[in-house]
């Protein structure tokens, strides 16, 4: 497969530079209260602007409906906020292909910096459509991708618009591609994957795609019910999804035949409400009681847990064990990203959504070799599927 193209390989002294970043920024009254995404950015940026290219920024932001200006969904506040975090003048655009965006990037000097308003805002970004796509091309001379977290969309700004330009990788693109590539085509072994959340529906693809990869699959979070259930277990009032006892049965099946070692619960902290205050027991998950619900891993599954991530010398983690968001239900969680963060001789990948939530809460992220800014864009990567926003930077 042709590599993709780094923006190494474009020399953007005087050009302009039209990139895609994701500045989908969580906002309150107006101000961005996480910057990760926006400082994930910046060593392209940084870069662009270091060699005096003339810098178009754009992005959606949230799910505006797609019929023009919505002031909640303003990539205005990102772009005050970038303001602060670069050394360089910050321009605006109040529309994204309009005659303020068209103004602005003709009159754009060498080193500056201009951001587009939300490419949301336009209905035309998400069906990909060949007109919106040709005038978001004729801003700019050539075309960066930053926006790992929408490579799996084929939309204008991150698959059409490749096609007319000139079209190179950022730096996050490139270490976000690069990474999890490397962990699943060349890991250090042994490979330990670790798998939470809600649904095993959601993630049957990833279990599946994992378990040709891993030496050992670990699996937490509601999910494990489903696996639990395949093994005849009684789960109570837990999350369930009956139509997939069979699919996690044959998962099971696979595993063993693949020779991976697949955990499952051995305990569980079982509550009568989901709540944080509920009553709450540790039963062995053989035995819960048929009016309660698991809502976290037990205490020995954790430690089990953490001595199976304490031996890898890759880890790949996505989805919490419990419901940590709520503290009574938070235990399994942290033991689980406390191993990840201690086990300092492996690669540990963290991929994305509420896994990086959990590492933040706990205040880890320091301790991790990578923490993936695309949950959706890396757990379809996992999958072995191709990410039209990749592809399209293919030489
Ligand atoms: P996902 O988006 O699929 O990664 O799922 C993340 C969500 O799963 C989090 O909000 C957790 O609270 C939730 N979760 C984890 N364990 C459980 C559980 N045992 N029962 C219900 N929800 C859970």
């Amino acid at each position: 497969m042709a590599e993709i193209t780094s923006i190494d390989q474009l020399d953007a002294a005087g050009k302009r530079v039209l990139v895609r970043v994701d500045f989908n920024v969580p906002l309150a009254d107006g101000v961005v209260t996480d910057n990760t995404r926006i400082r994930a950015a910046l060593p392209t940026i940084t870069k662009l602007v270091g060699q005096g290219a003339r810098v178009i920024l754009m992005s959606h932001l949230g799910r505006p409906k797609g019929e023009g200006f919505e002031e909640a969904y303003s990539l205005r506040p990102a772009a005050e906020h970038l303001a602060t975090l670069v050394d360089a003048p910050v321009l605006f655009a109040t529309d994204t292909v309009g005659p303020d965006a068209q103004a602005k990037a003709a009159a754009l000097e060498n080193g500056q910096i201009l951001v587009l308003e939300n490419l949301r805002f336009d209905k035309r970004e998400k069906k990909n459509d060949p007109a919106f796509c040709a005038e978001l091309a004729s801003l700019a001379d050539s075309y960066v991708n930053d926006a790992f977290g929408t490579a799996h969309r084929a939309h204008a700004s991150t698959a059409g618009v490749a096609a007319l330009l000139p079209a190179y990788a950022g730096y996050l693109m490139q270490d976000e591609v690069g990474t999890l590539t490397g962990m699943l085509e060349q890991p250090q072994r042994p490979f330990v994957a670790i798998l939470g959340g809600s649904k095993i529906s959601d993630k049957i693809k990833v279990i599946d795609a994992l378990l040709d990869k891993a030496d050992t699959l670990i699996i937490g979070g509601g999910m494990c019910f489903t696996f639990l259930m395949a093994q005849g277990k009684n789960v109570g009032t837990s999350l369930k999804e009956e139509d997939w006892v069979e699919r996690a049965a044959a998962m099971l099946q696979k595993a063993q035949d693949k020779g991976v070692s697949l955990l499952l619960p051995t305990d569980v902290v079982v509550a009568d409400a989901f709540a944080n205050d509920a009553n709450t027991q540790i039963v062995s998950a053989g035995a819960m009681p048929d009016d309660m619900m698991g809502l976290d891993i037990g205490p020995k599954t954790a430690q089990a847990y953490a001595q199976a991530i304490a031996g890898a010398k890759t880890v790949f983690w996505n989805g919490p064990m419990g419901v940590f968001e709520m503290p009574s239900f938070e235990a399994g969680t942290k033991a689980v990203a406390l191993a990840v963060a201690q086990n300092q001789q492996a690669n540990t990948v963290i991929g994305g959504g509420d896994s990086v939530a959990a590492v933040n809460k706990f205040d880890l992220a320091q301790h991790m070799t990578f923490i993936s800014t695309g949950g959706g864009a890396s757990m379809e990567l996992v999958q072995g599927e191709a990410l039209p926003g990749v592809e399209a930077l293919r030489a």
